[in-house]
């Protein structure tokens, strides 16, 4: 991997269970700052469930390794907390939430992130002038704002409401499970275009990104790709590997 630059993340043998069953099997990951990484593999081979376990999800237990994010011992924050220090996780199914509007949901998203770094909170005035700037960089129309968060919204919107919220919030490292499933050819490629300015504005975030389908990195170029099965990494390679397994498939890669 590349010396020159800061890890963020290190995951280090992580083993999890859910309800006793073993889904994460030895994950061993290193991120560094200014690098994307894509996640590919078979259904159900435990590409979301790394997702939680990093973002905190209380439903998956942790019952060995480590996760050391930005120098801490990420396992011991608690998931908002993980969030503050600069993790975001974009669910492959985003949550509604009924009687709590987007406007008002980023906004105790975007302070509670002020607070945690000890910087003034904004009130709605002050808010409605930043997010006015990022719905239009991400072609947001100015309704989204007062509708309930995610509640109605097609699957394209969800995905959009996501990237609204990483593009806000300023992490340093963003997970994004299947950003790019059920988006129209235009979706996927404005979500794309968000993706990489960020990442070319400031050459220390890193990305996380969950997928299915090559077509997403027709976009976005990864540093590594990564193949999982059955909780395992079987296979780590450059942005060519996604080529060999459009063609190929997984099977070839499984024991
Ligand atoms: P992927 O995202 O790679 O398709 P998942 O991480 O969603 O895979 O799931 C991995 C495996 O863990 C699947 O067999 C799934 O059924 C199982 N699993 C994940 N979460 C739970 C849960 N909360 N309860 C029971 N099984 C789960
Ligand atoms: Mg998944």
């Amino acid at each position: 991997m590349n010396k020159n630059k800061p890890n963020i993340l290190k995951i280090t043998n992580l083993f999890a269970t859910v309800d006793d069953i073993a889904i994460l099997n030895g994950i061993n990951l290193e991120i560094n700052q200014g690098e994307i990484h894509v996640l590919m593999g078979p259904n159900g081979s435990g590409k979301s469930t790394l997702s939680k376990v990093v973002a905190g999800h209380p439903a998956y237990k942790i019952t060995n390794g480590e996760i050391i994010f930005k120098k801490k011992n990420l396992l011991e924050l608690e998931p908002e907390e993980r969030s503050n220090f600069g993790l975001f996780l974009a669910f492959q199914y985003p949550l509604e939430i009924t009687g709590v509007t987007n406007e008002e949901f980023l906004r105790a998203a975007y302070n509670s992130k002020q607070k945690y770094l000890n910087l003034p909170e904004v009130d709605p005035i002050e808010f409605f002038e930043i997010i006015t700037k990022k719905l239009i960089d991400i072609k947001i129309d100015i309704s989204f704002l007062s509708r309930n968060v995610n509640e109605g919204f097609s699957g394209g919107e969800k995905k959009r409401n996501e990237i609204l919220q990483l593009a806000l919030l300023d992490s340093d490292l963003a997970i994004l499970d299947e950003i790019d499933s059920g988006l129209d050819i235009d979706a996927l490629k404005l979500i794309s275009q968000t993706i990489n300015n960020i990442i070319s504005k400031n050459t220390n975030k890193s990305l996380l990104i969950v997928t299915h389908y090559q077509r997403l990195l027709d976009y976005i170029r990864p540093t590594f790709i990564h193949v999982m099965d059955k909780g395992k990494i079987i296979k780590t390679g450059n942005w060519k590997l996604a080529n060999e397994l459009e063609k190929k498939g997984y099977d070839w890669l499984k024991k």
